[in-house]
């Protein structure tokens, strides 16, 4: 059977069920491709992460998987749990989660529903096949698993990144000595979704800058909600304490436009040159009303 792959968001980062049927149907003895519209398939899945990524004409027998498609089907235990097929998208790194789901709550966010509570999901050795590894769990620190694992990954000389951020409240003297030890791929990546988080972030940096944990880069998500007061004073508390802010306005589940003043408040701080230069009342006056 020839099985075509389409990759409905094209992003540019891979996309991992997909990676992962690749390689069962490989496995199966299936002949695996891109989708394309001039072949002609025996069948074709697509996978879409974002609600807000339009649809596309595909064959009316394709089966459709994901979040984007408000899906609630997950992939099989034998497929979840296989070894991405990386040749798909030519990757040089890693993918996959050491566990899945959050224990917190915020109001504004889907892994809760979607996941549920921390679990375990899998061993590092489970999907890597390159030194570098890309995680995407969404809280790794509120699971033992999640840190046996960070440890196993240092002691397998394996440079990681989480690429989600970590959960600063969960960054004690234990987590730090062991997150300092570990080989990061990128700056120690953090998030400040709210302005509840500041002390925790302060304590998390000073603790793994006194166990010398490297590289001494840290870069910080903040989620840009209506108010974007509230964000540009978490800008400006990360500022101080000698992180990157990297600002993401938020985008509901139906896709609704974030507005203008979060849209610039994104371009200011994520453009360095910029935020190195000017303060950000200075910028929006300098954009006469565009982004
Ligand atoms: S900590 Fe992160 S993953 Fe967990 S509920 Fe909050 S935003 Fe979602």
């Amino acid at each position: 059977m020839l099985v075509g792959l389409h990759d409905a968001d094209n992003t540019g980062f891979p996309n991992i069920p997909l990676m992962k049927l690749s390689a069962a149907y490989k496995q199966a003895g299936h002949e695996v491709r891109v989708y394309s519209e001039e072949i002609t398939f025996d069948k074709v899945v697509s996978s879409k992460v974002f609600t807000f990524t339009p649809e596309q004409d595909l064959p009316v027998s394709t089966v459709k998987g994901g979040t984007g498609y408000r899906s609630t089907t997950s992939l099989p235990e034998s497929v979840e749990h296989i070894c991405p097929d990386y040749s798909l998208y030519n990757c040089t790194e890693s993918y996959g989660f050491l566990t899945r789901g959050c224990p917190n709550k915020c109001p504004w966010c889907f892994v809760p529903a979607k996941e549920g509570d921390i679990r375990a999901h899998a061993d590092i050795e489970e999907f890597t096949r390159h030194r570098d590894v890309v995680l995407m769990d969404n809280n790794v620190l509120a699971s033992r698993h999640g840190m046996d694992q960070i440890a196993r990954a240092t002691r397998l000389q394996l440079r990681i990144d989480f690429n989600q951020g970590l959960d600063a409240r969960r960054i004690s003297d234990v987590e730090a000595r062991i997150l300092s030890k570990a080989l990061w791929l990128k700056p120690i990546r953090l998030a400040c979704d709210s302005a509840t988080q500041m002390p925790s972030i302060q304590k998390a940096v000073a603790l793994l800058r006194w166990h010398n944990a490297t590289p001494r880069r840290y870069f910080c998500y903040v989620l840009v909600k209506e108010d974007v007061q509230d964000a540009l004073e978490r800008v400006r508390f990360l500022k101080g304490l000698d992180l990157d802010p990297f600002c993401q306005p938020y985008i509901d589940e139906a896709g609704t436009e974030p507005t203008l003043e979060q849209r610039q408040l994104a371009r200011w701080a994520n453009t360095k040159m910029l935020f190195k230069t000017m303060t950000f009342d200075d910028y929006k006056e300098s954009r006469n009303g565009r982004v």
